[in-house]
């Protein structure tokens, strides 16, 4: 059986999370990286990561949240002490949907970078620019430049920027989440860029409960599914699947190498 690291996903509100956990274990998803989008969502994260483990989380403020952040960083230098801690995230800029000013996007990823350095680990990258432009990969990449100097390390998930994005993100180190969406029948565009994205950079994710991949599409995702995008991604490279979840789940425990502590 294979067994693959769901890099990024986040606990359901309807769901009990414990028996998805299970349920994702029995079908090869061996390993789960929960990630907080604000404080208290963070110690969720936390708290059911302690549970297990395979299971990790990360702790941030994500840019939907940035408006109430008020720059404490307490409770994430409280969760940085626990043995199940392995990133700061997601955190990111969004201006598509733009929930909270861009300023605010900005300085709060600014805080969340630091926090990443402080804590050696790892930074998870929400990245989503408005329709028509790339204003969201502009301000990631301008500070994810200085924080790539400084000997910080992230991925962006889910990414669906063009190839020349990802060359540049490449080029600072930056590892790509690839998920549900390579398996959607309009997204030629983003297995073009996956299939020119190093190998030793593209880490699995559901980002569950969002984009579940077909047949699964326009339903609740959950880590159990992660299967169906690598058996995807193992078509499209033209690999065995198996190979596909040994390459996968060893550049996750390469970048977030805290997790194996
Ligand atoms: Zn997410």
């Amino acid at each position: 059986m294979m067994e693959i690291f769901d890099t990024h996903l986040h606990l359901s509100e309807e769901l009990d999370n414990d028996e998805l956990a299970r349920r994702a274990a029995e079908a090869g998803v061996k390993y789960l990286l929960v990630c907080g989008g604000s404080a208290t969502d963070s110690v969720r994260a936390q708290e059911f990561a302690e549970r297990s483990i395979h299971t990790f989380f990360a702790a941030g403020v994500h840019p939907h949240e940035a408006e109430g952040f008020d720059g404490d960083c307490g409770v994430f230098r409280r969760l940085a002490e626990s043995r199940r801690f392995c990133a700061v995230g997601e955190i990111g800029i969004d201006t598509y949907y733009g929930f909270s000013g861009v300023e605010r996007q900005e300085q709060t990823l600014r805080i969340m970078l630091k926090l990443a350095l402080e804590f050696s680990v790892p930074a998870i990258l929400h990245c989503r620019s408005a329709e028509g432009t790339s204003d969201a990969y502009e301000i990631c990449y301008r500070l994810l430049s200085d924080f790539a100097a400084d000997g910080g390390t992230f991925v962006v998930h889910c990414f669906a920027g063009t190839a020349e994005w990802m060359r540049k993100f490449a080029d600072l180190g930056a590892y790509f989440g690839v998920g549900g969406m390579l398996t959607f029948k309009r997204s030629d565009n983003i297995r073009e860029v996956v299939m020119q994205m190093p190998e030793d950079r593209i880490l699995l994710e559901t980002d569950a409960p969002y984009l579940a991949p077909v047949p699964f599409r326009g339903k609740p995702n959950v880590p159990e599914y992660l299967p169906l995008v690598a058996y995807k991604l193992a078509e499209l490279k033209a690999l065995p699947a198996a190979a596909v979840a040994e390459q996968t789940t060893a550049n996750a425990f390469r970048l977030f190498r805290r997790a194996v502590r």
